[in-house]
């Protein structure tokens, strides 16, 4: 039986910076930061865990909000890290951020690289096997980025992984250094490109999921624990215009609404502690189930853009991460 006091779920929110067409355009800066976990936006509140305004640092962003699953994954719980947010709100940003520059770094390459820290100043008689996925979900359905013959065949009628089948269907491999998980991450996204025409569109309609599984063994004692990590970037929340938008694009938008609700039902029937989560409501909540709750730790990334051009979106972006609170 899980203790719900175990379940952790912290919602973090960043506020990028000014873009520069809002600055041209001369958008004003609508955030107000009144302390370290509250902002408002024309006057309304909005408390989390934690607020990061726009000149926070990739370094200080992971410190506060990512840093500690590390260990949590390493001491043999599973976890989960979503950013949520519009389009263009810093997601990805905030997510991956440069995979090959120190500072530029987001949070899955610094967790990577403090995963493998930690083994190297292991001793001995610990072994590990590490092993990364990475797949998207869209339009309910599962594409392997690690498997570049499937992406190929993703316009073909080459059947679409199903959920039972994800842990035998999707590629895992195994990863002895950061450099080749970084190397797996970019072969990952340019399975992506080869398979869609507009990367940015596609990216901002799809859910693209790294996952991190880290096992251990003591060869001195046979202890074992086992430990991972969804890290998720999830589909663009905005809402689509009531109008103009008609067939894919249509069905793309329900379908992102519908899965996002989802997500946002879950998170809120584990904030309550409600005894019935609705895991089952959506592809995604379905593969997060054993990451999601019980005894896993939960941190949502509510990313959002300042501009006051935004603010509709913004607000209800804030909105979203407060139901986890
Ligand atoms: P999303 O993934 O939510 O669509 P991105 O992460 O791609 O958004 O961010 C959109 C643009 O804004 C990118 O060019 C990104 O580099 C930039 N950006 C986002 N967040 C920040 C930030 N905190 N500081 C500086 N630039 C940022
Ligand atoms: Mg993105």
């Amino acid at each position: 039986m899980v203790d719900p006091a175990e379940c952790t779920i912290k919602v973090m929110c960043r506020f990028r910076p000014l873009n520069k067409s809002e600055v041209e355009r001369g958008d004003k800066y609508i955030p107000k930061f009144t302390g370290e976990d509250q902002v408002s936006i024309s006057g309304k509140p909005f408390m989390f865990d934690r607020v990061f305004g726009s000149n926070t640092t990739q370094e200080q962003m992971y410190k506060a909000s990512a840093q500690k699953i590390v260990k949590d994954v390493l001491d043999g719980y599973n976890g989960t890290i979503f950013a949520f947010g519009q389009t263009s709100s810093g997601k990805t940003h905030t997510m991956e951020g440069s995979l090959h520059d120190p500072d530029g770094m987001g949070i899955i390459p610094r967790i990577v690289q403090d995963i493998f820290n930690y083994i190297y100043s292991m001793d001995e008689n610990l072994e590990f096997h590490i092993k990364v996925s990475y797949f998207e979900i869209y339009l309910d359905r599962i594409k392997d980025l690690l498997d570049g013959t499937y992406c190929l065949l993703w316009h073909s009628r080459h059947p679409h992984l199903t959920i039972l089948e994800i842990y035998i269907g999707c590629t895992e491999r195994f990863v002895c250094s950061p450099d080749e998980v970084m190397d797996t991450i970019d072969e990952g996204k340019s399975n992506r490109h080869v398979a869609v025409t507009n990367m940015n569109e596609h990216s901002s309609r799809s859910h693209s999921i790294f996952q991190i599984n880290v096992k251990q063994e003591n060869t001195a004692t046979e202890q074992k624990l086992s430990g991972k990590l969804y890290l998720v970037d999830l589909a663009g929340s905005e809402k689509v215009g009531k109008t103009g938008a008609e067939g894919a694009v249509l069905e793309e938008a329900k379908n992102i609404n519908k899965s996002l609700s989802a997500l946002g039902n879950v998170i809120s029937a584990l904030a309550e502690g409600s005894t019935y989560v609705p895991y089952r409501d959506s592809k995604m909540t379905r593969i997060l189930q054993d990451s999601l709750g019980g005894n896993c730790r939960t941190t949502m990334v509510i990313c959002a853009s300042p501009s006051a051009y935004n603010e509709a979106e913004t607000k209800s972006t804030l909105m979203f991460g407060q139901r986890a609170k």
